[in-house]
């Protein structure tokens, strides 16, 4: 029976619970039965071979590419880059292991793992992430929506957290309250007044912008920089007048 990514995410939970002494090992195992429709000795599998990786110890049941690099993704988040480290050790005594005792190649996971371990130093940068995912996203809106909806049944529910590495302009404070100072809540794009109070002290809810954008070699200098409402603010950095951009 194929195992769905909602049915991985379940697994984890239960599995890093079992671990954590929260609950019993074989009562884990039955709620992913019973909540999650699992096999019972698959549940099983699951919160044994999570404490193995936890432990950096080979182990011995079968689990697919997809579920490893989704637990490894989350061993790493939550508990570290050494817990990843016995993990990934673990992953490739088990690969070893089971490549060794049957006729079958573990490709995949082989590239997972190695893929894991070369994150391990270095995280990748933020752009890569974001580009990454937005060529998802347009493969996703390409896609037919029948074909969406099966995956989303079946997907994990809550996002995975990871770490990744990004530059920023470390700007000069003074720049941003003499701008705010000058435009008096007022955008200096579309001359009408903020639309919103910020929420904290009441005052206009204004965005400092570089005309030069500081990424293009633009001075953070006060010449430079404009006090915009949040819809000229967005407009100006991607072309559209929309709420929905994040
Ligand atoms: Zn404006
Ligand atoms: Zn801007």
């Amino acid at each position: 029976m194929r195992i769905t990514m909602r049915q991985v995410e379940a697994s984890y939970d239960v599995a890093s619970q079992v671990f954590d002494k929260k609950i019993p090992s074989e009562a884990g195992a039955l709620l992913l039965q019973d909540t999650h429709g699992l096999n019972i000795n698959t549940a099983r599998d699951f919160i044994n071979d999570f404490r193995m990786m936890l432990h950096g110890k080979v182990f011995h049941r079968a689990m697919s590419a997809p579920a490893i690099e989704y637990y490894l993704t989350r061993i790493r988040s939550e508990r570290g880059s050494s817990s990843q480290d016995k993990a990934i050790a673990a992953v490739r005594m088990h690969i070893d292991y089971y490549e060794g005792l049957r006729t079958v190649n573990l490709n995949a996971m082989r590239a997972v793992v190695e893929r894991h371990s070369a994150n391990q130093s270095a995280p990748p940068p933020l752009a890569a992430q974001e580009a990454a995912f937005n060529a998802a996203v347009n493969k996703a809106i390409a896609d037919s929506p029948a074909n969406r909806d099966a995956r989303l049944l079946e997907a994990a529910r809550m996002p995975v957290k990871m770490r990744v590495v990004t530059e920023v302009y470390v700007r000069n404070p003074d720049v941003v309250a003499a701008a705010l100072d000058r435009a008096k809540g007022v955008c200096e794009r579309c001359c009408t007044a903020a639309p919103f109070m910020r929420k904290k002290d009441g005052t206009p809810y204004l965005e400092v912008h570089h005309r030069k954008q500081l990424a293009h070699g633009g001075e953070d200098t006060v010449e430079n920089a404009n006090a915009l409402c949040a819809n000229c603010h967005r407009e100006l950095h991607y072309g559209v007048d929309t709420t929905s951009v994040i």
